[in-house]
């Protein structure tokens, strides 16, 4: 049994003037039992619909998805136990400290304050985060900070897949290495199963088992990142991770990070 399978998903979107965006087009893919996927695609692709179709905030026109072997879109609430989403627009209770946002996060998955707060410790210990700070209201934290929160959250609860929609995009160089190391950490030590949607090609490559290239709502390709690569050679030289993103999407590294669409 795969941790995730979507098969044939399909979600479009009205926009103003009645012009209609395929945001997800035949998409299927599959994500193994603690196996790492990273979706690559430019902004406006798909990604954020995927991430929010499989979480079921979003339901899809057609298809299937289904976690651990249950249908999301029979069985919401067992899904959306059997799994965790940390997006860019991470939700916090500004006002309230770390510590209170991750009693209440796993609050809400059935994990007690006495159970919890152990565990709590251990994580920020491991990620670098100052058990002082832990305490201050959310507000106060950089980006960076807030990032590792919402992934220490989503660790707290031991969950089986993990959701991650561009977690280090807006973060400075360091927070961003100290997040991917993050991501790394929590692969070995709790066998999770990851899709990572990013635009960031450094990072699909380096944290993950495979990667596909996503492009107006479609993956293009989804296989290891070397194959995927070899795929695009020319001439027998195999190109970048860069190099192949622009082959497969004509983009180039500055498009696919560009704003707005
Ligand atoms: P990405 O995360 O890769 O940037 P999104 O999934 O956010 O891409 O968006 C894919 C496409 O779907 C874009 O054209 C976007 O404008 C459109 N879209 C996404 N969500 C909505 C929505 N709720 N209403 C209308 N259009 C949407
Ligand atoms: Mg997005």
């Amino acid at each position: 049994m795969k941790a995730l399978e979507l098969r044939g998903v399909e979600k479009s979107f009205k926009k103003r003037r009645g012009e209609v965006v395929r945001a997800l087009d035949s998409v299927s893919l599959t994500v193994g039992k603690g196996e790492v996927v990273g979706i690559l695609g430019p902004n406006g692709s798909g990604k954020s619909t995927l991430v929010r179709v499989i979480s079921t905030l979003v339901l899809p026109d057609k298809g299937e998805v289904e976690v651990f072997g249950v249908d999301a879109t029979r069985h919401p609430k067992q899904v959306q136990r059997s799994m965790n989403r940390v997006s860019v627009e991470a939700s916090f209770f500004k006002k309230l400290s770390a510590m209170e946002n991750l009693l209440y996060g796993a609050k809400l998955y059935g994990v007690t304050s006495a159970e919890a707060r152990p565990r709590i410790k251990e994580i920020l210990d491991n990620i670098g985060f100052a058990q002082k700070r832990a305490t201050e209201p959310m507000e106060h934290l950089s980006r960076g900070m807030q990032q590792k929160i919402a992934l220490a959250r989503a660790l707290l609860t031991s969950p089986v897949l993990m959701l991650l929609d561009e977690p280090t995009t807006g973060l400075d160089p360091r927070s961003k290495k100290d997040v991917q190391a993050f991501i790394r950490r929590i692969r070995e030590a709790h066998d999770s199963s990851i899709l990572l949607c990013t635009h960031d090609m450094g990072e699909a490559e380096e944290l993950c088992d495979r990667v596909g290239i996503m492009m107006d709502g479609k993956i293009l390709a989804l296989e290891e990142s070397e194959e995927l690569k070899r795929r695009y050679a020319t001439n027998g030289r195999v190109p970048t991770m860069e190099e192949t993103f622009m082959a497969a999407t004509g983009y180039s590294v500055e498009e696919a990070s560009a704003e707005g669409d």
